[in-house]
């Protein structure tokens, strides 16, 4: 959809982004090998073509996110690991 979300940074992202650590009370969502609990990032589930749908984000620790490569654009593969 939109590019916008490639920068990681608009105002819109970081409200949304401190929104889902609220609700997920600060706690990373994924739980990965090494997980270090204490959420700072936010994850996209399914990629970022749903970037903007809350439903699709979880809370997630720096370690966890970089380990599933979310940052590196592609999407990875989901991670039935969340209910909602
Ligand atoms: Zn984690």
């Amino acid at each position: 959809m939109s590019r916008s979300w490639e920068g990681g940074s608009t105002r819109a992202w970081r409200k949304l982004r401190a929104w889902v650590l609220n609700r997920d009370s600060h706690r990373c969502q994924l739980r990965l090998p090494g997980c270090t609990t204490i959420a700072t990032h936010v994850h996209h589930l399914r990629g970022k073509q749903h970037g903007d749908d809350p439903t699709y984000l979880a809370a997630a620790c720096a370690h966890c996110n970089l380990a599933t490569g979310d940052v590196s654009g592609h999407d990875p593969a989901p991670q039935p690991r969340t209910r909602w």
